[in-house]
């Protein structure tokens, strides 16, 4: 059985990082986990190849190879992930979809063969065994949430490494809060399930043993939703990290309640991890309680948000506009809140209703829902009837972006960061990031438009402590990201 794996194309968002991915010399920020994953499900007996089209062009010969196609597809990813559907067709292929987008948008993609929803550690067995008796049915799904300590190690060798800037490993699913837009309680529930610490481990392991040394991203939806197994597996991976002389940088995400955990932040800085994303979402109280996000209510969230930094763990943030709750002051209040937090990656979003979500259905039942979410985080076309007036939304909207990615806000951020945040330094760095950093003196230094806000800063890093240098050469890169997406957001919101 030849099985080509295909991972569509994702758009030029605020997290690809695609217009700095040049700078270190590689094609996309991540790999295709999730078919990595189903990858080392599959029998050892047929021959595997993975197609990631972030890296790569698709060509007709490797479809032609194929007895069989899996295609796995965020909502991000449904324009792209159709087009190779429709071609893989046209080839008289079977497709067979999987991944979060079959699980909430199956009807987009009416051309694919088989559906695998929901999690494959259940669904896949129930599609491999009627495959097997030439029996397979069109969807698979299940609301069993399957024991994780089960899952295998990616197939690594399905990739090269040299086209991604960072790997991807998940060590748990689930988060047991209540946001009433997310849609990961709705696909993966709330009790927070983990693998054990041998098993992540091992998957360490395997990474460090396959050649890879730099960043990891722990992509769970919230790494601490089980704070006593989290500490218990911390404890084995800080002594794994010190005796493998800290190969990884990690990050993940994780809820702001980190902050009131002193013991489990050292910990994590112990493993050496160095960015947590958390979800604020809005400093104004009465929107966090309309969407139940109760963990970020009845706290000073700048306070919170230093407590994390002064434990060397970089918080990027992500924010929403356009809860029903919103006062009109809400576009100055973010601004304001952001500047102050000194939260230099801040990801702000209008608010979408993502399929199957809380949010979703009551916006249904009040009539307001207008079209599906494309899943993109910075998409500034509403999917819902908002309560604030649309122009007024998108108008503070853009406001709050161009004024976030100006400059002079950006770079302001960033030196606020450098004096509350410790950075370790275990990691050399390595002959790629400091070519980074040359290119960096260039481009940055002598071509941009901020050139003077960047000599600014590394003087004022330089002066503070010598140490917090390559993170403001690092985040003045990310700069000039996050100006283009920027750029692209403003023009989309202005239409
Ligand atoms: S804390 Fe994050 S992952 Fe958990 S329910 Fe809220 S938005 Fe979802």
């Amino acid at each position: 059985m030849n099985l080509l794996m295909i991972y569509p194309a994702y758009p030029d968002t605020f997290w690809s990082f695609r217009h700095v991915l040049g700078f270190i010399s590689r094609k996309a920020t991540f790999p295709p986990l999730g078919l990595l994953t189903v990858a080392a499900m599959l029998p050892a007996s047929w021959n595997k190849k993975l197609v990631d089209v972030n890296v790569t062009e698709l060509t007709d010969e490797q479809i032609a190879w194929a007895d069989l196609v899996f295609i796995s597809a965020m909502i991000v990813q449904k324009d792209s992930a159709r087009r190779i559907i429709h071609r893989c067709k046209g080839l008289h292929k079977t497709v067979v979809l999987g991944g979060p987008a079959a699980t909430s948008q199956p009807d987009v993609f009416a051309e694919a063969d088989h559906f695998i929803c929901n999690e494959a550690e259940i669904t896949l067995g129930a599609f491999l065994a009627d495959w097997d008796n030439q029996t397979p049915r069109r969807r698979y799904a299940s609301e069993q949430r399957p024991d994780i300590t089960q899952t295998p190690v990616p197939l690594w060798s399905l990739i090269r490494f040299k086209d991604y800037a960072s790997m991807a490993l998940q060590y748990s699913r689930g988060c047991p809060f209540d946001c009433e837009f997310c849609d990961i309680t709705a696909m993966y529930g709330r009790v927070c399930r983990t693998k054990s610490p041998q098993q992540i481990l091992a998957e360490f392991q395997s990474l460090y043993d396959a050649g890879w040394r730099g960043d990891v991203f722990v992509v769970d939806d919230n790494f601490i939703g089980n704070r006593r197994r989290v500490q218990t597996m911390l404890a084995a991976l800080i002594a794994w990290q010190k005796q493998h002389k800290y190969p990884f940088a990690l990050t993940t995400e994780t809820s702001i309640n980190l902050a009131d955990h002193p013991r489990l932040m050292r910990q994590m800085h112990d493993a050496n991890f160095h960015k947590v994303f958390v979800g604020i979402e809005s400093p104004h109280d009465e929107s966090l309680r309309e969407c139940r996000k109760t963990q970020n209510t009845q706290r000073d969230l700048v306070q919170s948000v230093r407590a994390i930094h002064r434990q060397g763990l970089q918080v990027m943030g992500g924010f929403i506009l356009g809860f029903d709750s919103d006062p009109d002051s809400i576009f100055e209040a973010q601004i304001q809140f952001i500047q102050r937090a000194g939260i230099v990656t801040a990801m702000v979003g209008l608010l979408n209703a993502l399929p199957h979500t809380r949010l979703w259905s009551r916006l249904k039942a009040e009539g307001r829902l207008l079209r599906d979410s494309t899943g993109e985080n910075t998409d500034a076309t509403l999917n819902f009837r908002p309560r604030m007036d649309k122009e007024r939304l998108l108008e503070g909207y853009r406001t709050v972006l161009a004024t976030l990615y100006s400059s002079k806000h950006y770079y302001e951020r960033i030196h606020t960061l450098i004096r509350s945040y410790t950075p370790t330094f275990r990691n050399r760095i390595s002959l790629r990031d400091f070519m980074a950093g040359l290119k960096s003196l260039w481009h940055i230094g002598v071509r941009s438009p901020s050139r003077f806000y960047f000599w600014k800063l590394l003087g004022a890093a330089a002066c503070r402590r010598l140490s917090t240098v390559p993170l403001a050469i690092e985040l003045a890169i990310y700069g000039l990201h996050f100006e283009k997406t920027t750029q692209k957001v403003l023009l989309q919101a202005a239409l």
